[in-house]
């Protein structure tokens, strides 16, 4: 999913469901049949909130490139 800046997507294979960032972002946020989080598909992303999502993801499965520079923001590559 692409936003103004991002482009966002959940690692699937990382997710361990804890639901951390369905509380936090619901508009953003849902769960799969496996509980794994999913990105809504008509959600409107507030990108500050995604990003503090992202940042609270104890996995690192939530991904955010930054469309500018391609750079990838979370999770931190260090
Ligand atoms: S916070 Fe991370 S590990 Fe937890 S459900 Fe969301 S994406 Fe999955």
């Amino acid at each position: 999913m692409r936003t103004n800046k991002y482009t966002v997507r959940i690692d699937k294979e990382a997710c361990i469901g804890c639901g951390v960032c369905n509380e936090l972002a619901p508009k953003i946020f849902t769960s799969d049949n496996e509980m794994k989080s999913e990105l809504r598909q008509d959600a409107e992303i507030d990108e500050k909130l995604l990003l503090k999502a992202a940042e609270e993801c104890a996995s690192g499965a939530i991904v955010i490139i930054d469309n500018e520079t391609g750079e990838q923001l979370w999770p931190k590559n260090d």
